[in-house]
């Protein structure tokens, strides 16, 4: 065999072994600090062998590793890594293709086009939007986000993208109170200000109350941005697009919509209610990491006007024919120049699953979350906060306690729930309170492993609320 077969076959072997074991085991045994130690070393003048370098990574990279791709990991909103998306990955790595053009890439960036094809399809948005292939929600955020604000500007007389914010007209950016932090800082990178906001109040699920729209509205002059949600990440809940968008839009605002789980809930005839009329917006921002499954660093900033999309990301966008009328530079669509064919994980993950198999997808996630959900709620002193109209439960315990002690009981169940290991979940804080928040968007999580998970949820509530004298009532 030569040494790169050997060199390639090696890691494919050490990963697949790190998958068939991930299953079993929810914690890293080594913290940052114990992973830190193992790495720690000078970096040496003479170099190592290459077999060596992939299994001394291996060796010390695996105790610090989550299980964040099996079944039971419910922690952050994470996906699952699907193995075919971790196939097409390597095969990405191999190729090594700089994903800039079309020239130096030409199956990539055609790869890219059929895949936005495909995504604006499943995802029910205007088949005149462009794609951009970032790393994940957060960039897709900003990608959007510079798209709106070069336009809203446009139309007032402004380039922006050539002459920057400096004396630029005021642009008002509307903002719903539980929107994801990662939208704020794409404001901050983009000169708008992470608190130069004005932000609408919600409901307790975290739901911009169309209530409050008017009044605020009636406030504003000039240029402006809207913010929505669909999917807040603790509760799921969407904003009312039907009732928000048709008077921003009237108002002549860019509608932008942070989708980053939520806006799978388009490809799914059993709760594509709650995202009803979301295609009303000019932008979305989502991601292929969580929801679809691809592995890591792979978002699609999606934009209706491509114009306005390409102005914001290219200096050259003004002379260069659309994507319609020639080949598409998937560089075009994005901050960087040079970066990794995306693409391809997403057409392979689209490509395994079908249209069927994505709604199955989603709607397999969302039933282990309601069943999760309807087990939970039936237990004493346990409470689900949130209507679990998706895939996000926030689970509080100790809800007969005083409001203190509760927060205390719930902190500490977590920490039983971590170290028991059967699965894995983080605190939160929700309206001030410590929560268990619950992510179901892993592929492997069936109904058997929602139920296995809810026991072990309960068993280690039961353990922490007897020896804190509570009983488990
Ligand atoms: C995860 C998430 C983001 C950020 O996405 P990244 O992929 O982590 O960059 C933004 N908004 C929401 C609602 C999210 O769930």
């Amino acid at each position: 065999m030569s040494a790169i077969a050997t060199l390639f076959q090696e890691g494919a072997r050490l990963a697949a072994g790190f998958r068939e074991t991930a299953f079993a085991r929810h914690m890293p045994s080594s913290d940052y600090a114990a992973s830190l130690a193992v790495f720690d070393e000078p970096l040496s003048a003479a170099g190592s062998d290459m077999l060596d370098v992939i299994r001394q990574l291996s060796d010390g990279a695996e105790p610090g590793l989550h299980a964040t791709t099996g079944p039971r990991f419910f922690g952050w909103v994470i996906g699952g890594s699907h193995p075919v998306g971790v196939a097409a990955d390597f095969l990405t790595s191999a190729w090594g293709q700089n994903a800039g053009n079309h020239v130096a890439a030409p199956a990539a960036a055609a790869v890219e086009t059929i895949a936005a094809r495909w995504l604006l399809d499943l995802l029910k948005l205007p088949a005149e939007s462009s794609v951009g292939f970032v790393t994940g929600a957060t960039v897709a955020n900003f990608t959007c986000l510079a798209a709106a604000r070069g336009e809203v500007l446009r139309m007032v007389g402004w380039n922006a993208d050539a002459d920057g914010l400096f004396g630029a007209p005021e642009i008002t950016v509307l903002i719903g109170h539980d929107a994801h932090t990662t939208v704020f800082s794409a404001l901050q990178f983009l000169g708008l200000g992470h608190d130069r906001v004005l932000r609408l109040p919600a409901d307790a699920m975290g739901r911009i109350d169309p209530a409050a729209l008017p009044g605020a509205l009636d406030a504003i002059t000039g240029p402006l941005i809207a913010i929505l949600q669909a999917g807040q990440i603790n509760t799921g809940a969407f904003d009312d697009f039907d009732r928000l968008i048709p008077p921003l839009k009237a108002k002549g605002a860019w509608v932008h919509v942070d989708g980053a789980f939520g806006l799978w809930a388009q490809a799914s005839a059993k709760v594509s209610h709650l995202s009803r009329g979301i295609e009303g917006a000019d932008s979305w921002a989502t991601d292929g990491h969580k929801w679809l499954q691809t592995p890591y660093d792979c978002g699609y900033a999606i934009v209706r006007d491509e114009l306005a999309h390409r102005r914001a990301m290219t200096i050259a966008a003004s002379y260069l024919p659309l994507a319609g009328e020639g080949e598409r530079d998937p560089s075009h669509y994005v901050p960087e120049l040079s970066r990794r064919a995306r693409g391809f994980a997403t057409w392979a993950m689209l490509k395994h699953f079908g249209r069927n198999g994505v709604e199955a997808l989603i709607d397999q996630c969302c039933a282990s979350a309601r069943l999760m959900a309807d087990r939970l709620a039936r237990e004493p002193g346990i409470a689900i906060l949130n209507e679990v109209a998706l895939n996000q439960l926030v689970v509080r315990f100790g809800v007969d306690c005083p409001d203190d002690e509760g927060d205390a009981l719930t902190r500490k169940a977590i920490e039983k729930i971590q170290s028991d290991g059967i699965l894995f979940a983080g605190g939160a804080k929700w309206r001030r309170r410590d929560v268990l928040r619950l992510s179901v968007t892993n592929f492997q999580t069936t109904s058997d492993q929602a139920r296995l998970a809810a026991e072990s949820i309960i068993a280690a509530y039961k353990s922490v609320s007897d020896s804190a004298g509570h009983g488990s009532g």
